[in-house]
């Protein structure tokens, strides 16, 4: 790869059927080493302010109970609602097309403790909280009408969380949103042509080479992508090929929460900082069809780019072209392969 890597040229995902550019000779000056100040995650335990702490009543007038580890509701403000709408004919004409789109959305708090996120939450809490996506996904899926299931995480006020306060969003919908449906496209044509699953093969050829492996463990890997976009994502993917999360055994559901705890310390240790990002599981969808072609994994989108301030933009080219990254892949994984697995500020 060290040749390649030094020339302007395209990756192709496979995952998404789409190329990403890669123009690596834009950052060849070595890294200057930005200091940033360390930044100290938040002391405060519990916000009378916050609508996630225990006991707080939330804007909608509902009271959260004290609640000592997890915690679920329906989403006060929720993007999407369930209750059927009346059969209108959206339809404007064959150009202006629309549909009536169903959903429910629930908030999961991970932690009662306001200043915790999942970096600095031990290895058996984060087990909770894979046990709690596991339930919502059991019960959501048993709705006949709920087609897919998208767990996700917006970490920092760059995100645009607009509550620091450690939790996850499931928003479950009667349709397939398009980023796994065109997933599943892909994943399914891969399966019918060769009759392998794309992510047991793709990891395989990661493993084998090893240069955009971040960290793994028996069950879990994570890397790299070959085709990532944003300077530092990461895709997390199962070794064993399943499609989500209630196939796991006890076993797996801690290995899952090993590798989040050690990815997610590893990246606040890159700046020091509580590293944003946006995460989410892409799982077979709900709808009532066999996926033998689906194999369950994260992905991690994480915006900064040189230090905890200075952030990647998808802009330019990007929103006209396509995407654009500077840092290879391979570098990349190499900085967070460097980085510690202890948080560069412990829990007291
Ligand atoms: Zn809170
Ligand atoms: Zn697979
Ligand atoms: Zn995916």
């Amino acid at each position: 790869m060290e040749k390649k890597a030094q020339f302007p040229h395209r990756r192709w995902n496979p995952l998404r059927q789409a190329w990403v550019l890669v123009s690596p000779h834009r950052t060849q000056r070595p890294w200057q080493g930005e200091v940033s100040q360390k930044t100290a995650p938040s002391a405060v335990h519990y916000d009378p302010e916050c609508y996630l702490c225990p006991g707080n009543k939330r804007a909608g007038g509902a009271a959260n109970p004290a609640y000592d580890s997890v915690f679920t509701f329906v989403n006060d403000y929720a993007a999407l609602l369930p209750a059927s709408p009346p059969e209108t004919n959206l339809q404007a004409s064959s150009l202006l097309v629309a549909e009536p789109a169903r959903g429910l959305c629930k908030v999961l708090c991970f932690h009662p403790d306001h200043g915790l996120t999942l970096a600095r939450m031990t290895q058996p809490e984060i087990r909770r909280v894979v046990d709690a996506w596991t339930r919502e996904f059991e019960e959501l899926s048993g709705l006949d009408w709920i087609e897919y299931i998208q767990i996700f995480e917006n970490r920092g006020a760059m995100m645009g969380a607009s509550n620091p306060h450690p939790h996850c969003q499931i928003w479950s919908t009667g349709f397939i949103p398009d980023e796994p449906a065109a997933e599943t496209k892909a994943q399914r044509e891969h399966f019918d042509r060769t009759g392998q699953c794309l992510l047991c093969s793709y990891l395989a050829a990661e493993r084998a080479s090893g240069e955009r492996v971040v960290l793994e463990n028996d069950r879990f890997a994570v890397v790299v992508p070959w085709w990532a976009v944003w300077p530092f994502e990461v895709l997390l993917v199962a070794k064993r090929h399943f499609g989500a999360l209630p196939e796991l055994n006890g076993t797996e559901r801690d290995a899952l929460a090993n590798v989040l705890q050690r990815l997610t310390t590893r990246y606040d240790n890159l700046f020091e900082t509580g590293f944003p990002y946006t995460m989410g599981f892409h799982q077979s969808p709900t709808d009532k069809s066999p996926h033998p072609e689906w194999h369950f994994h994260a992905h991690f989108y994480p915006p900064l780019l040189r230090s905890a301030t200075v952030r990647k933009f998808m802009v330019g080219f990007e929103m006209l072209g396509m995407p654009q990254r500077d840092i290879a892949p391979e570098s990349a994984a190499e900085r967070l392969r460097a980085c510690s697995e202890v948080h560069f500020w412990p829990r007291d």
